[in-house]
């Protein structure tokens, strides 16, 4: 078989309606998205575009499943997880060429995309059994005090285009685990992956109704329904920290449950005493991966004044030694941005930089031709420059100075956001004290890239509200019953 042959049966495959009660169906409208390849522009497959009646028909269905689904023994549900995970892992290739055509990245991160989105499914169906609860005397020895764990309920979930596997299994497996039902929205920039994962999940043995899947091209008219609805319990939300602030004063009418994974600004810091070949291939892999598109990604390099000279030469060499191309393509390092407002944002960002005194060291420029392809980029940039307080979402790494930690370590936290983070640096002493001051719910020590599906992934500040993943990951799908009982 040709790979184009294979490409198109693939495609073939995936279902492009809504997914409500077990039903494949159109949307009620009949309208249609496109989903363009950001390679080539070209469009891949049309999937249903639903509207506000589809997603109260998913709650309807999602509502309907709840008791019944909260009732499962955790171990059944659990074995769905793990059929699913084991379904995922048989068709890595075919969601990590999926992943690449529809959001552009290498297929080689595809599949790491794919492993990481398939560890939530493994460690959520180990800790479907593990929801426990409490016994203890209270303090006077006058009552025993129980606390025991329930489902939220249903839960609105909304995902964005950079992570398409990742950012679903995130949250359906503990979702899942927890004995929730839901209603899953996908980005309209890249559906296809997540369409395809909620078919899989229903062939795993999740039953009618506990999955429903709604795609849309008006995400906040169809969506804001749901959340003045009384029987959703719960939102779940990742996504930039602008739409994160309007979804949380809609959920304010409900008082619902949210977990907010919301932007960053990552600050990089690489102090005089670290390996500096260890600091640039983490810098690398830090900013690059998703060409940039992530949460995750560098924003800020902060380098020792003594050693920036040298990091900034050879950041700059491995930055424009990578290469450019269709995600799909054998040896592509660097795929596409993901439309062409990414590439003009990308341009005005180097242009503020220019303008604040920055330096071009590498790259700079929009790839011409098809596809919405920008040159990886290496700036030098005061520390202090006020286009560096913007998430970047693209392959630019703008390198600022610092003389001592505390500097450093106020630049680093100079910022409203408080995601990711990261410190190059031997000295365990020194790293220590600066983990402790660094103001965002995650650090890296002397790497690039730190999600795990075993660890809390969240932020603080404008960055978030709760933790996916690790053993917290559930409990954002759990609420806390306290029984008071009688001696
Ligand atoms: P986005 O524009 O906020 O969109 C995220 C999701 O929200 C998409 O499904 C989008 O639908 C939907 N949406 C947009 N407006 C909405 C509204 N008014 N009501 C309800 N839903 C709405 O973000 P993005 O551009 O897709 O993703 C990039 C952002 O996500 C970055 O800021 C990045 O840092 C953040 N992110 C955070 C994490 C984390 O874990 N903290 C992980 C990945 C990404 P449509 O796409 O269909 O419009």
């Amino acid at each position: 078989m040709t790979a184009e042959r294979a490409a198109d049966d693939l495609l073939a495959g995936v279902p492009t309606g809504v997914l409500i009660d077990g039903v494949w169906r159109d949307a009620r409208g009949g309208a249609r998205i496109g989903v363009e390849d950001p390679s080539t522009g070209k469009v891949l497959l049309e999937v249903a575009d639903g509207d506000a009646a589809d997603m109260v028909a998913a709650l309807d269905a999602a509502a309907a499943a709840q008791a019944s689904w909260a009732a499962t023994s955790p171990r059944d549900r659990a074995e769905i997880l793990r059929r699913a995970f084991d379904e995922v892992v048989r068709r890595a290739d075919d969601f990590a060429w999926l992943i690449s055509t529809e959001m552009g990245k290498p297929l080689a991160e595809s599949a790491g995309e794919v492993r990481y989105a398939a560890e939530f499914l493994r460690w959520f169906s180990e800790e479907a059994p593990r929801i426990s609860g409490s016994w203890r005397r209270s303090p006077e020895g006058t009552s025993r005090l129980l606390t025991m764990k329930a489902p939220v309920g249903p839960t609105l979930m909304i995902t964005p285009w950079n992570f398409p596997l990742a950012m679903a299994t995130r949250k359906v497996a503990p979702a899942v685990a927890a004995g929730c039902t839901m209603v899953l929205k996908p980005s309209e920039l890249t559906p296809l992956t997540s369409l395809l994962f909620a078919d899989l999940l229903q062939q795993a043995g999740l039953p009618a109704g506990v999955l429903n899947v709604v795609t849309t091209s008006r995400a906040g008219e169809a969506t804001l329904p749901l959340l003045g609805d009384p029987r959703l319990r719960k939102l779940t939300f990742t996504g930039s920290t602008a739409v994160g602030r309007i979804l949380l004063s809609a959920a304010s009418e409900q008082v619902l449950r949210t977990s907010m994974e919301l932007g960053g600004n990552a600050p990089l810091l690489v102090f005089d005493d670290a390996d500096l070949d260890v600091a640039v291939q983490g810098a690398l892999d830090a900013k690059m991966r998703n060409v940039g598109q992530a949460c995750t990604a560098a924003n800020r390099l902060l380098v020792h004044e003594s050693v920036a000279e040298e990091f900034s030469r050879r950041l700059s060499a491995a930055m424009s030694g990578l290469v450019v191309g269709p995600g799909v393509e054998p040896g592509v390092q660097v795929g596409p941005l993901i439309d062409a407002r990414a590439v003009d944002k990308a341009e005005r960002l180097v242009d503020a930089a220019r303008a604040e005194g920055g330096e071009v060291l590498t790259g700079g420029h929009a790839v011409p031709g098809d596809g919405h392809f920008f040159e990886p980029t290496v700036l030098r940039a005061p520390a202090t420059a006020a286009f560096v307080q913007e998430e970047i979402f693209g392959p630019i790494a703008p390198i600022g100075t610092f003389a001592e930690t505390d500097e450093a370590v106020a630049l680093a936290n100079s910022s409203s956001y408080g995601l990711a983070s990261y410190v190059f640096s031997r000295d365990l002493s020194r790293v220590l004290d600066v983990v402790e001051r660094l103001e965002f719910g995650m650090v890296g020590v002397n790497q690039g890239v730190i999600s795990n599906a075993a660890a809390p992934f969240g932020g603080i500040k404008q960055s978030g509200l709760g933790r996916e993943g690790g053993a917290e990951g559930i409990e954002e799908y759990l609420e806390t019953k306290y029984v008071g009982l009688a001696p």
